[in-house]
C-alpha cells in the first residue's frame, strides 16, 4: 500500500468518524469488505483456523481476529494491536433545552480532558447514538449524524473583556452551551422531537415512535486536512486515537495471516477505561477465554504473545520546548515514538522496547522515545491496564502530535503510515517474545 492511499483513507476514517460509535461502525464496514465474519456475544461461536473474525460491544469496543492455529497460539502467541475509539468531546445533557433571550441552546456535558478553549467559534454538528421505541413498542437503537453544522459556542468580543488574552478561563458550566436557533417568546422547542425528525431523514423506513434516549456529541464539521507547504501535517479532530485505531485495522488487514493477530479498541480510555466495553473491562479477556477456554493453554498462549498498545504521543511544540525533557522530545515525522514510564503510566519495558526497535530496524522506520519531565506529571493509557488484566508482555507506543485534546489536532503526514508498517511488520513476524 502506498503512503498517498494510507493517508487518503485515513483522512476520510476521520471525518466520516465524529463519534465511537460511528468509528466502530466505520471498521466493522471496512472488516467486512475484507471478509471479516462477525461474531455476537450473546451467540455460540464455531471458530476455525484460518478464519478472520470481529466482536463489537456496546457498539464502540470491537476486536478483530486472524485465526492461524491452534498450534501457532500454543507456539508463537498472538500479537495483539490496541488502542481507543473514545475522544475528549462536549456531550448532550439529558434534558438540555436552554432558553435564554430568545436563542435555543443546549446544556453539554465534558467528557474527558477536553482542551476547551478551541471548541469556541466552530461550525458544529452533531453525531451520536439514539435509542428509540417504534409503532410496535420494540426497543431499538441507531446512529444519527446530522453532517451539516447546526450549532456554535461564539466567543465573547475582546471588546466585553479586555482582559481576555491575559487571564481567560472557561467555566464548562456557564460558557459552554451551545447557540441551535432563535426562537420567538413562547416556543418550546425539545430535542427529542428534533432527534425522532432526524432519525426518520436517515432512516425513512422505520417508524419511530418515541426517543426514549441518546449519547449525543459535539464536532467540528471541518473535515481532516492535509495542511503545511510541503503537505507535512494532517490536521483533524480525534487523531487521539482514531488515528492509531485505523493504524491497528490497516495493519491486522494487511497482515498475511501466518499468526494469529488481534485488534482491540476499546472506548472510555479519556475517562480511566472502567466500563463493561472499556480495557478495564472484561471485553478482550472474555474473547481470549472463549478462543482458548482452556485456562492452562490461554496461559501458555498469553506468555507467548505480545501487545502493541498505540496511542499518540506528545511531539515537542517548538514554542513550549521546555515542556519536555531535553533528550526526550518527539519531532513530528521523525516517526513512532516508544513511551517509557518507570512508575508503570506505561507498560514499556526493555524488551518489548527492544523488540519494537528491531522490527522498526526491520522495516526502515526511525524512532524515538519519550519520557516525561522528571518534574511533571506522566499521562497514561490502555497498555498498563491490558498488560494487568491479561498478563501479556506489551509496549507503549503512539505517533507524535501537538494539541492533544483539541478539537483539532496536529500530526506528521509521515508517521501513521510509517507506525502502520512496523505494526504489520509485527504481525507477520515469526518470534515476538525475547
Ligand atoms: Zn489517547
Amino acid at each position: 500500500m502506498k503512503s498517498s492511499v494510507f493517508n487518503d483513507e485515513l483522512l476520510t476514517f476521520l471525518s466520516e468518524s465524529p463519534t465511537q460509535f460511528h468509528a466502530v461502525q466505520n471498521m466493522t464496514e471496512l472488516l467486512k469488505k475484507a471478509g471479516y465474519q462477525s461474531l455476537e456475544e450473546a451467540d455460540e461461536w464455531q471458530v476455525r483456523n484460518g478464519g478472520r473474525y470481529y466482536v463489537v460491544r456496546n457498539g464502540s469496543s470491537l476486536v478483530a481476529f486472524n485465526l492461524a492455529s491452534k498450534e501457532a497460539a500454543a507456539t508463537q502467541g498472538v500479537r495483539m494491536m490496541g488502542a481507543h475509539t473514545d475522544s475528549p468531546c462536549l456531550k448532550v445533557k439529558p434534558n438540555p433545552e436552554l432558553f435564554q433571550k430568545g436563542y435555543f441552546q443546549l446544556g453539554v456535558e465534558v467528557y474527558g480532558g477536553v482542551l476547551l478553549n478551541p471548541w469556541f467559534d466552530r461550525d458544529l454538528s452533531l453525531a451520536g447514538r439514539v435509542t428509540f421505541q417504534d409503532k410496535s413498542g420494540t426497543l431499538s437503537s441507531a446512529l444519527v449524524n446530522f453532517i451539516k453544522p447546526v450549532a456554535m459556542i461564539p466567543s465573547l468580543a475582546i471588546h466585553l473583556d479586555r482582559d481576555v488574552n491575559n487571564n481567560r478561563s472557561v467555566n464548562a458550566q456557564r460558557d459552554l452551551p451551545p447557540i441551535l436557533m432563535q426562537v420567538n417568546g413562547d416556543e418550546m422547542i425539545n430535542m427529542r422531537a428534533i432527534l425522532c425528525e432526524q432519525l426518520k431523514s436517515e432512516y425513512p423506513s422505520v417508524d419511530v415512535a418515541k426517543i426514549l434516549d441518546y449519547e449525543l456529541a459535539l464536532y467540528d464539521t471541518q473535515p481532516a486536512a492535509l495542511v503545511g507547504l510541503q503537505q507535512e501535517f494532517i490536521a483533524s479532530a480525534r487523531l487521539d486515537n482514531l488515528l492509531s485505531c485505523f493504524i491497528g485495522l490497516k495493519a491486522l488487514l494487511s497482515s498475511d495471516a501466518t499468526q494469529n493477530a488481534l485488534l482491540v479498541c476499546n472506548d472510555h480510555e479519556e475517562v480511566g477505561s472502567l466500563s463493561a466495553e472499556g480495557a478495564q473491562g472484561p471485553f478482550l479477556l472474555s474473547v481470549l477465554e472463549r478462543l482458548w477456554p482452556d485456562p492452562e493453554f490461554r496461559t501458555r498462549v498469553l506468555r507467548k504473545s505480545f501487545m502493541l498498545s498505540m496511542d499518540n504521543a506528545h511531539g515537542v511544540h517548538p514554542n513550549f520546548a521546555d515542556r519536555h525533557d531535553g533528550n526526550h522530545g518527539p519531532v513530528l515525522n521523525q516517526g513512532p515514538v516508544i513511551k517509557i514510564n518507570s512508575n508503570q503510566r506505561y507498560a514499556t519495558n526493555s524488551e518489548s522496547s527492544s523488540l519494537f526497535r528491531w522490527l522498526c530496524e526491520k522495516v526502515a522506520v526511525p524512532c524515538q522515545s519519550f519520557v516525561v519531565r522528571s518534574d511533571m506529571a506522566c499521562g497514561s493509557t490502555i497498555g498498563p491496564i491490558t498488560a494487568g488484566g491479561i498478563g501479556v508482555t506489551t509496549i507503549d507506543v503512539g505517533v507524535p502530535q501537538f494539541a492533544m485534546h483539541s478539537i483539532r489536532e496536529l500530526a506528521g503526514s509521515r508517521d501513521a503510515f510509517a507506525l502502520y508498517q512496523v505494526a504489520t511488520a509485527l504481525c507477520d513476524c515469526e518470534r515476538v517474545i525475547v
